[in-house]
């Protein structure tokens, strides 16, 4: 890596950063030799384990170890003999951690196996189909090996120990070497993304434009590649001081979550230092980005799910500043209809008037879009789809404009939902349509927010017969005896319009 940068260096003055990792790139050339002599290529996890020292590297330390492979095979040995011995070609010297090295037999064998003192075998256990013996001799060899073993564990620590002070004696460089290496390997790792994937510069302003054309989404855009199916659909997002809240509806399954985490993902990379997934971004500092995404609950601590999602929106909404960007992906889902919306519809006022941040918002609400003939800086967009023979057909781009409906049924018949269910639900959605129509539009329901209608009536309103009455009087031209009259026909006029 020294050469490498320093020749990039030669050619081109590094930028700061990479030129400050390529000083704190020290010389441990020596310590890594000690390290690639005194280790094995694989090296257990624990060093109790053992075995992580090469050969070569201590002398003491092979003598040990030949002591015990040359016991092994005196085992080996040892077992052919008494195999011979004794007739039985079955007969095995076995270890186990209980009995450590034994003879064993099949419980077949066991009647031909000699019981006289003299033979030297020692019982030591009956099994329902083994008998196990040992030898003083075979104890001995055993506890050879087991010596040797230890002390070949105990020169390995010292190894050990050794490794470790040479390496804290210089921890303070390789503390250094390590910040560097990170640096490298992030700035590696994004430079490679921005030429394979196609990433761009993008511009930074101390304005509150953003302007991110033909962005994507890193993650969903590799996932949909690797899977070979349809490709990742680029879209745009153009926000300035008089368009800074979007308003974003469109079907489930359309790409609302992947259009609102690609922007802020884009903001933060582009904050970041790195290249961005977009044809073209210019991006207006962000203080902070907030973002409210997904369910989760925090049950243990006694936080349901919809309390989880509040206590992020409290947290967004006492924090977040004119300078921040904000995503909200379905505020108010977990509690009931018009408790929901009217937080979302809350929330959007909120973040719109007081707080004048960039903000993306996506809903299921199709009453919110009402919002922007009242609101100036909110504006309404929609995923696209088409339906298509029955089907829909999600196109995954961002128009301007609001969507009109969810097909969250269609959706649930993709996923699996039992028929019965799937129809039951269209029928009950057709009813409550064909209700929701009959009655107002709900926004002008909602005696909470002074809203203009989403539907203006089309038939002028009846005036009132006293209006009409007041209309038509010229006060100039009454004598004090005529207005009276007119107060008492103004009167029952007015009774009359109850
Ligand atoms: P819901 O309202 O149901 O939560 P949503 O509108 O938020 O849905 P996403 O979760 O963003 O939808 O997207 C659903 C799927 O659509 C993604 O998993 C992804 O596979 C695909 N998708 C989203 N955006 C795009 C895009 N721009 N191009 C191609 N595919 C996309």
């Amino acid at each position: 890596l020294r050469e490498i940068l320093t020749a990039a260096h030669d050619r081109l003055p590094l930028p700061a950063e990479l030129s400050t990792a390529l000083q704190n790139l020290g010389n441990f050339d020596a310590l890594g030799q000690v390290l690639q002599t005194a280790l094995q290529d694989e090296v257990p996890l624990l060093p109790r384990d053992g075995g992580f020292v090469r050969a070569g590297f201590r002398q003491d330390l092979d003598e040990q170890r030949q002591l015990r492979d040359d016991s092994r095979q005196l085992i080996a040995a040892m077992q052919a003999d008494m195999a011979q011995q004794t007739g039985i070609a079955s007969l095995k010297i076995k270890h186990n951690n209980v009995l450590g090295y034994f003879i064993e037999v099949t419980a077949a064998n066991a009647d031909k196996m000699p019981s006289d003192p003299e033979s030297g075998f020692i019982h030591r256990q009956t099994l329902a189909s083994a008998t196990r013996y040992t030898t003083v001799e075979l104890s001995n060899l055993e506890e050879k090996i087991r010596a040797a073993g230890e002390r070949s564990l105990a020169i390995e620590l010292e190894v050990f120990a050794g490794l470790r002070d040479d390496i804290l004696g210089q921890a303070e460089g390789l503390l250094a070497l390590a910040d560097a290496l990170a640096v490298l390997d992030l700035s590696a790792a994004l430079t490679h993304l921005a030429l394979s994937e196609n990433w761009v510069r993008p511009s930074l302003s101390e304005d509150k434009h953003l302007s991110i054309i033909g962005g994507r989404h890193p993650v969903v855009e590799a996932a949909l590649k690797r899977d070979g199916g349809t490709p990742f659909i680029a879209n745009d997002l153009t926000m300035d001081e008089a368009d800074h809240i979007w308003l974003l509806t469109g079907p489930n399954m359309a790409g609302k979550s992947t259009y609102l985490r690609q922007n802020a993902l884009i903001v933060i990379l582009a904050q970041m230092g790195s290249f961005v997934p977009a044809a073209s971004a210019e991006i207006g500092l962000v203080d902070r980005l907030f973002s409210r995404v997904g369910a989760s609950d925090d049950l243990a601590s006694g936080r349901s799910t919809f309390m989880v999602e509040m206590v992020e929106t409290a947290t967004i909404l006492n924090q977040a500043t004119d300078r921040s960007f904000v995503i909200l992906d379905e505020i108010g889902r977990g509690t009931a209809t018009y408790d929901g919306l009217s937080i979302a519809w809350a929330t959007v006022e909120y973040l719109t008037e007081k707080i004048s941040c960039r903000a993306l918002f996506a809903t299921h609400y199709h009453e919110l879009t009402a919002l922007a003939d009242r609101l100036e800086p909110l504006s309404c967009h929609s995923c696209q789809v088409k339906e298509w023979e029955g089907e829909v057909i999600f196109l995954h781009t961002v128009a301007p404009g609001a969507a009109d409906r969810s097909y969250g049924i269609h959706v649930g018949k993709l996923a699996g939902l039992p028929k019965p269910v799937v129809s039951r639900a269209e029928e009950v959605l057709s009813r409550l349509e064909a209700e929701e129509q009959q009655s107002s539009a709900l926004s002008a329901d909602l005696p909470l927010f002074a809203v203009t209608p989403a539907v203006s009536s089309t038939a002028p309103p009846k005036k009132s017969a006293a209006l009409e009455k007041l209309e038509e009087i010229n006060v100039d031209s009454l004598s004090p005896r005529q207005a009276l009259d007119l107060l008492y026909d103004l009167k029952d006029l007015s009774h009359a319009d109850d």
